[in-house]
């Protein structure tokens, strides 16, 4: 059995001044003590200076992008257009790809993140997402430039969802975005499976050209869009916005993580929450800036009270994979925001988006959420500062 104390322990529900957590070998919490603040000294009791929260949850990352650190040019001021030329052209397999995917994995559990809800367009992280200690939520994503090709391609993200079966590994056939699903396909990934209740994830309103995009077919998303062989005049859009698309096409009872919502608007939010209950809005800032150098109305959202979940997005649009770093930016931009909130977004919220919140999220009897230390906390504010860090103790 173990036993930790900090100068405060944020639960995922709560917030605890000195509260002792003890655990199993394991790793299970076996008791959470409110000690009111006081506590005496005890035998065998981790003391640490900071604030103990429950592990991480990293609600959208792409694992087999792992290699394309620094490949992508983010300074041609040319936003998610630039971006997706420039992944089409430059992604690649490189022989050590499964000992950069490694690498990754490694490197999320060393700063605190125990499940991801992580993007595949191949099987390439498979073998690495099986072996792990972090759990994984696959998200076989689908798209492509021609009604003709929808038939084909569908066929080729079941190939992968039944191989990731093979392995008893979680996941579902997901759309990648509004603009790139083609109405075919979009109605085949949304029928697939349809008896049970999913949970799917879509990007949407990372860049201002995909809202014109839907209502106008012009702008420069459009455009980049056609240069890469899109034929969007295939494309149905039926909606005034990405969001307007996404929600035509996708199912009420579904769980749905809205990946990125960058210059999603009051009205978009209230559209999506009358729309369904199961509605997670994830912010990955660090790739925002990276891509299109802005960041979503986060404040917005939080005074709104709806779920919000925190992802790194990959290596082609980060320099690292850590939800401490994306909560630092968040704070940076928007101190406002209580960090009490922000812990909810990266913990709770993330494992309730993934369905593992019975396992996952908050400090609670009988739950193995893991249990990270965040060290260099700003006690005045009561909110992380640039150089808190994270330490895993479970
Ligand atoms: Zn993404």
């Amino acid at each position: 059995m173990r036993r930790f104390s900090a100068e405060y322990i944020y639960t995922g529900n709560e917030v605890l001044k000195r509260g002792i957590v003890e655990t199993d070998d394991f790793g299970k919490i076996i008791k959470v003590i409110d000690t009111g603040g006081k506590f005496k000294e005890q035998q065998s009791l981790e003391f640490f200076n900071g604030v103990i929260v429950p592990g991480f949850i990293n609600a959208h990352c792409h694992l087999e992008l792992s290699h394309m650190k620094g490949m992508i040019d983010n300074k041609s001021g040319r936003g998610l257009p630039g971006f997706i030329d420039e992944i089409i052209s430059k992604r690649n397999f490189p022989e050590n790809l499964q000992e950069q995917i490694a690498k990754a994995d490694k490197e999320m559990r060393l700063k605190g993140i125990v499940a991801v809800g992580d993007i595949s367009n191949t099987d390439d992280s498979f073998s690495v997402k099986k072996r792990s200690d972090i759990f994984y939520q696959t998200f076989i994503e689908s798209f492509t430039i021609s009604d003709k090709k929808v038939d084909e391609t569908f066929n080729l993200a079941k190939a992968i969802f039944y191989k990731l079966k093979d392995l008893k590994l979680p996941g579902t056939i997901v759309p990648h975005a509004a603009y790139s699903v083609p109405d075919r396909l979009y109605k085949m990934i949304s029928f697939f499976e349809d008896e049970k209740t999913k949970i799917v994830s879509v990007h949407n309103q990372e860049t201002p050209g995909e809202d014109e995009l839907m209502k106008n077919k012009t702008g420069a998303l459009a455009d980049v869009l056609s240069e890469k062989g899109f034929l969007l005049n295939e494309f149905s859009y039926p909606g005034n916005s990405a969001l307007e698309v996404n929600l035509h096409y996708l199912n009420k009872k579904d769980t749905i993580l809205l990946i990125h919502n960058t210059f999603s608007k009051e009205k978009d939010v209230n559209f999506a929450e009358k729309f369904s209950e199961n509605i997670y809005w994830v912010f990955c800032p660090l790739s925002n800036l990276y891509i299109e150098n802005t960041l979503p109305d986060v404040p917005m959202f939080f005074k709104k009270g709806v779920d919000t979940c925190i992802g790194t997005d990959s290596y082609a649009s980060n320099t690292e994979l850590s939800v401490l770093s994306e909560l630092k930016i968040i704070v940076e931009n928007f101190p406002e925001i209580p960090f009490e909130k922000l812990i909810e977004s990266a913990t709770i919220n993330g494992a309730k988006a993934l369905k593992i919140d019975d396992k996952y999220g908050s400090i609670e009897e009988g739950k193995t959420p893991g249990i990270n230390l965040i060290t260099s906390f700003d006690f005045k504010k009561m909110n992380l500062k640039s150089v808190s860090k994270v330490k895993v103790l479970i």
